[in-house]
């Protein structure tokens, strides 16, 4: 195990673009519930009834009321983990990093990443449905449900609900710096989902080290990682980022 992290050291030093596509398993340690899976929000709210675009626009006081609420406090006090911070450092030992994430809990951003490319959106900005005047989530007071803008509009939280698109730009961004990448880092997710399930795919095509780090082994495991770092994502990145000193 050992020489895996000098080997993922020196692929990312030796790297001039690395991207790192994460997912819901980077913010576990952060108490970010996973959505899908066992323990998953989805087993709680019926995702057609509180997550769908049509559900929110219908009865923005009923999603308000349950999945928002909720999703607000938990993001209110998730605070990045050791590989969300890991990943910043990251960004100022190797030159050029974009994170691709699956996640809407804005951790990244948290940490100092600067460069991120949220598929999902995310929970941690709102806007106005009227005047799209932004707020940050610390901003909002759940006191009144449903929360509003000072122009008395409502207020939605910038992720994409179910029955919304990607918007095509990120897409588009995701895949030119996928087939550009020296390196791409798998951290937190089995990478199922369409569309970041074509990344490491992508990547690997275009001829870079696909780099796993997972605490089970998932189907990118033998058919595209080159290889694969089992264990908790925090510890992991840590040690990279201390073998990257050290070269
Ligand atoms: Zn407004």
């Amino acid at each position: 195990m050992e020489s895996f992290f000098k080997r993922a050291a020196r692929d990312l030093s030796e790297a001039k673009i690395v991207v790192a596509l994460t997912g819901a398993g980077i913010s576990v340690e952060s108490g970010i519930p996973p959505f899908r899976g066992k323990g998953g929000i989805w087993e709680k709210f019926d995702p057609m009834e509180y997550a769908h675009i049509d559900a929110f626009m219908k009865n923005p006081g009923k999603v308000w009321a349950v999945l928002l609420k909720e999703m607000k406090e938990i993001v209110d006090q998730a605070q990045p983990n050791a590989a969300h911070l890991g990943l910043a450092k990251l960004e100022k030992l190797v030159k050029n990093i974009t994170i691709i994430t699956q996640n809407v809990d804005g951790l990244h951003q948290s940490a100092g990443s600067t460069d991120v490319i949220e598929f999902h959106g995310n929970f941690a900005w709102y806007h106005c449905l009227n005047c799209r005047r932004r707020y940050s989530c610390s901003q909002i007071d759940l006191a009144t449900i449903t929360p509003r803008c000072r122009c008395g509009g409502t207020l939605r939280p910038e992720c994409i609900f179910f029955g919304e698109l990607i918007p095509p730009d990120l897409l588009i961004r995701s895949r030119q710096v996928a087939s550009q990448c020296d390196v791409m880092l798998v951290i937190g997710t089995s990478a199922v989902v369409q569309p970041a399930a074509w990344m490491p795919v992508i990547a690997k095509d275009a001829g870079a080290t696909v780099i796993e780090i997972n605490p089970e082994s998932t189907p990118l495991t033998n058919e595209t990682s080159d290889y694969f770092i089992q264990g908790e994502a925090g510890q992991i990145m840590q040690k990279i980022v201390a073998e990257i000193k050290r070269l």
